[in-house]
């Protein structure tokens, strides 16, 4: 077992580090299934203490604060982001269960590479002047600024919360808004360790809290309390759909970044070996815990048997174990409903009439663990229409390029899209139809701090990242004035 660093446990509320009198959640070891601690859960109390601290340092210290400072600060936090990488992957690997080569090796370096992007756009915000038509006859110089959205409320899901709280922190601090993250019941951690972090870096008291707390309490509180303006969220339709009503109140801007049931369509004319590998990272990594896992895989029926045998073999090929082993490949879900959940649908799967072609067990012992599996059925059944959030993925035949797109897009989520090709032609058309927000060529989901992130029908509302990310956390005013 690996060395367990010091566990930050209260709440990070107006500078300050405190228990909560709303009670405790325990955090667990999905890996073992044994508890880790307990860790202050934030009430309503707290949310609205934490809110008047963030309106307060909103219009006072941070407003005062230069934009090229705030860059500066958001670098600061890189580098000690940087110098603690081993106790975040550690934490993050801990409660939620990801290898650790996947939280210090990918997480860790995403949300790094996040600030430092960010950071550079901090006093690079700039509005318009507007050419006019002038007014009542007098010449008008008119021009636009962009503001702070103001308190924007950050509610984190389980699956890899330091990447995805880097995609909403960054953006809205550099952007000049306070930030009050909630992170994931079963994976507060390493969100608490960076509030640690984000205290030595030495932002103004109440710029960025940490309330770490249950979604029906903490995060209901946020998603309805009229002092926040934003709510930038990650998780399932369900709570999005609950978050927007909940934000009706005071109109609330919300970003939704929601599930997904993405395809991957390999075609006969791709590097088969390359699209199996990629194929099977889109299905296995992260034990399946991804948003834009790629499940649904559609493959030209001229390479279905070839397919096949290398997802098979890349099935066989998964060690399951602690993510802390170097030889693990696979780690755990992340606790015991989830594991259910994901077995429910294996046999739903078999009820539906798919094949199982491989996995559908979970072996023996204590943890969360489910092999990786894979069926081959139709994109009308409940494993190729649901968002499963496990190693489960289900391979569907195609014969001709309209019929690819056309049940890729015969689903109620868009989030991503893997298109798998030789063909230059072929990838820029099935690009272009496929109803998705982001679409990769000849590679699984890539990514990174430039690129806009988020999705199209139930996977979603507006964009992170990118240019996008500054846009969906800033107001445009316009100024216009009689000369
Ligand atoms: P979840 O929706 O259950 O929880 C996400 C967060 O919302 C948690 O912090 C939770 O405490 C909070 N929450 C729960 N109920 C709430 C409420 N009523 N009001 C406010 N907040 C509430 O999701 P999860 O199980 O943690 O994560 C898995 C889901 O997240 C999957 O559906 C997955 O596809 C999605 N996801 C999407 C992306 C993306 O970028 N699109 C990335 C990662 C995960």
């Amino acid at each position: 077992m690996t060395n367990i660093p010091q566990l930050t446990t209260d709440l990070f509320l107006g500078g300050h580090w405190m228990g909560s009198s709303a009670g405790t959640l325990t955090t667990y070891n999905p890996a073992t299934a044994e508890a880790i601690t307990d860790i202050a859960a934030a009430g309503e109390a707290d949310v609205d203490q934490a809110v008047r601290a963030a309106t307060t340092v909103l219009h006072g210290e941070w407003a005062a604060t230069a934009p090229s400072m705030r860059g500066v600060l958001l670098n600061k936090l890189a580098d000690l982001v940087e110098r603690d990488a081993q106790i975040l992957g550690t934490l993050e690997s801990l409660d939620m269960g990801a290898l650790l080569s996947v939280t210090q090796g990918f997480f860790v370096p995403d949300l790094i590479a996040t600030l430092r992007y960010y950071a550079g756009w901090a006093d690079k915000i700039n509005g318009h002047t507007l050419p006019n038509n002038g007014y009542m006859g007098q010449s008008v110089l008119s021009y636009t600024i962009r503001e702070p959205v103001g308190v924007i409320a950050a509610i984190v899901p389980w699956n890899s919360p330091l990447m995805v709280l880097g995609w909403k922190l960054a953006p809205a601090l550099a952007s000049g808004n306070t930030v009050i993250v909630k992170p994931a019941e079963d994976a507060s951690l390493s969100i608490l360790h960076l509030g640690k972090l984000i205290e030595e870096a030495q932002f103004p008291a109440g710029v960025v809290q940490v309330l770490p707390g249950r979604g029906s309490v903490a995060g209901e509180a946020l998603a309805k309390h009229l002092g926040v303006h934003k709510v930038s969220f990650t998780g399932s339709v369900e709570v999005g759909r609950r978050i927007l009503r909940n934000s009706a109140g005071n109109l609330k801007r919300t970003t939704l970044e929601l599930g997904g049931k993405s395809p991957q369509i390999i075609f006969g004319d791709a590097d088969i070996e390359a699209a199996v590998m990629g194929t099977a990272a889109g299905l296995f990594l992260n034990s399946g815990q991804v948003c834009a896992a790629g499940t649904r895989v559609f493959v030209h029926r001229s390479v279905l048997d070839t397919v096949l045998d290398g997802l098979r073999a890349a099935a066989s090929a998964q060690v399951l174990g602690s993510p802390f082993e170097e030889t693990t490949t696979m780690g755990p879900l992340v606790n015991s409903a989830q594991k259910e959940r994901v077995l429910g649908y294996v046999t739903k799967g078999s009820a539906e009439g798919a094949t199982l072609v491989t996995g559908g067990g979970s072996p023996e012992g204590t943890g969360h663990f489910v092999e990786p599996t894979l069926f081959t059925g139709t994109n009308d059944m409940a494993i190729a229409r649901e968002e499963i959030f496990g190693p489960v993925g289900i391979v569907v035949p195609f014969d001709d390029d309209a019929e690819a797109v056309a049940q890729a897009n015969n689903s109620d989520y868009g989030l991503a899209a893997t298109v798998w090709t030789g063909d230059v032609s072929r990838a820029h058309e099935v690009a272009a139809k496929l109803q998705a927000g982001a679409v990769g060529v000849n590679g699984w989901a890539p990514g990174g701090p430039q690129m806009p992130w988020g999705g199209v029908k139930s996977s979603g509302l507006g964009r992170e990242l990118g240019y996008e990310g500054i846009l969906a956390d800033t107001e445009v005013k316009t100024v216009s004035v009689i000369v």
